[in-house]
Parts: C-alpha cells; structure tokens; sequence
C-alpha cells in the first residue's frame, strides 16, 4: 500500500507539529481540490515504511494527521489508528464524513477531527457528486460527541452564496469550532477568491450558532 507522506507539519494539527499520510482516493469529486495527485492516487510512499520511521520518531514528533484523498476509504485504518494511538501519538483525522460507521468505530482513538462540510445538503451533488447526505449527518452527529474538533467548509462566492453558508450554520448548530476556508485557484479550478473582510463578515452573521468560529485565508 502506498501513501503520500509529509515528515513534519507546522499547519495539520492544532497547535502541534505533525506528521501527515495521506491516504490515496477519493469517493469526492470536488472541483477545487487541492490534492488532485493523491485522489488519483500518485503517491510514492510504503505505508509499512512510513509507519516504521514514525516509530523512530514520536519522541520528537507529538502527533499524526490522517488525511488525504479520503482515509476513511482505506479499510485497515482501524490498524493503523491502534499501532499509532500504542506509541503515544496524538492522532488528527481530516475526513469528508462519508464513513460514520467507521467513524464511530475510531472514536475513542481520536484526538481531533477535522470534517469538511462541502456546503449546503442539497448542494453535495453539485459541489462534490456525491449523494448520500445521511452518511453526512451522521458524521456531523458523530463528531459533535468528541472532545475535540472542527467543521470546515471551503468558501467563494462563486459557489456559495452568504446564505448558504447561513443553511450550513444551522445544520452544525452547537458545534464547537466552525472554519471557513477561503477558496484559492488551482491550476485546475478557477473561481473568485473571497476578501478576508467577505469571509469574516460572514463569520459574524453566524457567530452565535457555535462556541468558536475561525477564518482562514482570503485575499
Ligand atoms: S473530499 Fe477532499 S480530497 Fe476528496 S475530492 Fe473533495 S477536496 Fe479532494
């Protein structure tokens, strides 16, 4: 099996430098994604060798971001989880939430989660062709029941209008953490990019619906 690995990270797990694998494929398709190498799986790494060398390190290195392409997809990730959780690691996984099963299953092994909310329910079809909105609102419900967490929603007003965003709030009412992402271009995918002073004046719109909401990027 083979991954996509990045040794040390300042910017994947809250607070804490870590190491990320990212996990090849995707069951997504969302036009702005950043990882397009790793959905289609280009990804150079033995998962076996990634795993010894962090064995190596975790006196150095305090934590693991699962990510990818979509990790819930692989099916030994309970595998994983449990040799990583047994060294000590704090483990982060980056989902789209479309394994609650699985989910639920790793619960008690996760430190942190990180689900991306692609948009309004209705819009999943459009924004990332995939339909199965329960699975989604099971793992919102899922996630709500952990310590530590975030929803996080990629925004541009080409395909999100304030209202949306506004729809969104409402289906992650009570959350703890809330981020809206500011689109960038990829070489791929063009669309606005939104203002920071966009991206937080809707940040305060819906500020009451959770205990924090964050804004990263913009222009
Ligand atoms: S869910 Fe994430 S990894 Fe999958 S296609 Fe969408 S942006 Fe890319």
């Amino acid at each position: 099996m083979k991954v996509g690995f990045t040794k040390l990270s300042t910017i994947d797990y809250p607070n804490e430098i870590c190491s990320v694998i990212f996990f090849p494929g995707c069951n997504f398709r969302c036009g702005y994604c950043h990882n397009i190498d790793v959905v289609k799986g280009k990804v150079d790494y033995e998962l076996n060798e990634v795993l010894e060398e962090l064995k190596e390190d975790y006196q150095i290195i305090p934590a693991v971001c699962l990510s990818g392409g979509e990790p819930t997809l692989y099916k030994d990730l309970p595998e994983v989880v449990a040799y990583l959780k047994n060294l000590d690691f704090l483990i982060k996984l980056d989902t789209n939430g479309s394994h609650p099963e699985l989910l639920e299953k790793l619960k008690p092994q996760l430190d942190y989660v990180a689900m991306d909310i692609k948009g309004p329910l209705r819009k999943y079809q459009a924004i990332a062709n995939y339909n199965n909105i329960e699975n989604i609102k099971k793992s919102v419900e899922i996630i709500k029941t952990l310590p530590d967490y975030e929803f996080r929603t990629t925004v541009s007003p080409s395909f999100l209008a304030p209202e949306e965003i506004q729809e969104i709030a409402v289906l992650l009412k009570g959350a703890k953490r809330y981020v809206l992402q500011g689109f960038k271009n990829t070489p791929f995918y063009k669309a606005e990019e939104p203002t920071t002073e966009w991206l937080n004046e809707i940040a305060q719109n819906i500020r009451s619906h959770f205990s924090e909401i964050n804004v990263r990027g913009g222009r």
